[in-house]
């Protein structure tokens, strides 16, 4: 009977602290969306003004390329030096802004991921095609930082199915942080097919990641310090390989990263060859 007690006992407190749990977790799924709605307002807040920033200034060198400089009286000294500054602090404003920018476009797209917002399109993509253009979109910070990128696409490779533009943030992030941390030499991308999978590699010259470092990069927040860049490149907040991570994870793919100090890294990833449809008509 005092057994039969006792287990009435226990049973009442295993469902007080059951509920209790309950509770908590709902606290916390509660929190957890207050901070992802906070983020994703604040992001698209900041969206806004930093494109008319970066319009403005972009408008501005423009006029000054255009107009400004063909009428300049520069055998005036001082004339020619307040142009060079200006030039100078305009770059500086473009560059910042991007980077904000491209900051900007992380936190939202991890507030939609984490928050299980985010809408993923089911895309039919032909890889050399957006490999294509990512080349045209990522070329201007890559010649501007001195740095060549070449493409390796192996010919005829199956289409595969996935959200054209995490896909791209993808290959933006990769390449971004291989001309962050290359001072000199280049960039390539390969693509071939493996298996029932398509294996993308972005390698640059870079200053590499030690190793005990390798396996912690796609971490949130995780920053290698100190960077064997130096501070110049350690520049971002420990976000894009998360990023990346979680956006490949979606697609049912793996990401990982290969790397020799001083010699550069190369970053992999794979997207599955979807199975084609059976045909049954003659059977
Ligand atoms: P961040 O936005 O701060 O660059 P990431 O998540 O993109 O953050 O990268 C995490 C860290 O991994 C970086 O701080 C850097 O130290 C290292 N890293 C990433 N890509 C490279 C690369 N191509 N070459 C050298 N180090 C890299």
């Amino acid at each position: 009977r005092s057994i039969k007690l006792k287990n009435v006992a226990l049973e009442s407190m295993v469902l007080e602290r059951t509920k209790e749990l309950d509770r908590a977790n709902a606290q916390l799924r509660q929190a957890d969306e207050m901070k992802s709605n906070f983020i994703s307002m604040v992001s698209h807040e900041i969206r806004t003004p930093l494109g008319a920033i970066l319009g403005f200034a972009e408008l501005i060198s423009d006029k000054i390329e255009r107009i400004v400089l063909p009428n300049l009286d520069l055998n005036d000294k001082k004339v020619q030096k307040a142009t060079e500054r200006i030039g100078r602090n305009l770059n500086i404003i473009l560059a910042e802004g991007d980077r904000l920018s491209a900051l900007v476009d992380n936190l939202l797209n991890i507030s939609k991921i984490e928050s299980g917002k985010m809408d993923w399109r089911n895309e039919l993509l032909d890889i050399s095609e957006l490999i294509e253009q990512i080349l045209l979109i990522t070329k201007p910070i890559v010649t501007k930082a001195g740095l060549t990128i070449q493409a390796d696409v192996e010919a005829d490779l199956p289409k595969v199915t996935g959200d054209k533009d995490m896909l791209t943030q993808v290959f933006v992030n990769l390449i971004s942080n291989a001309v962050k941390f290359t001072k000199a030499g280049w960039i390539k991308i390969c693509a071939k097919r493996s298996g029932h999978e398509i294996l993308v590699s972005i390698e640059d010259t870079g200053a590499g990641i030690p190793e005990a470092h390798l396996p912690k990069v796609f971490d949130r927040f995780y920053k290698v310090e100190p960077s064997p860049a130096g501070n110049k490149g350690n520049t971002g907040i420990g976000l894009g390989l998360y990023i990346c991570a979680q956006i490949i994870e979606k697609h049912k793919g793996k990401i990982w990263a290969e790397s020799q100090v001083g010699k550069g890294s190369t970053f992999y990833f794979t997207y599955q060859i979807p199975m084609p449809l059976r045909d049954t008509t003659d059977e």
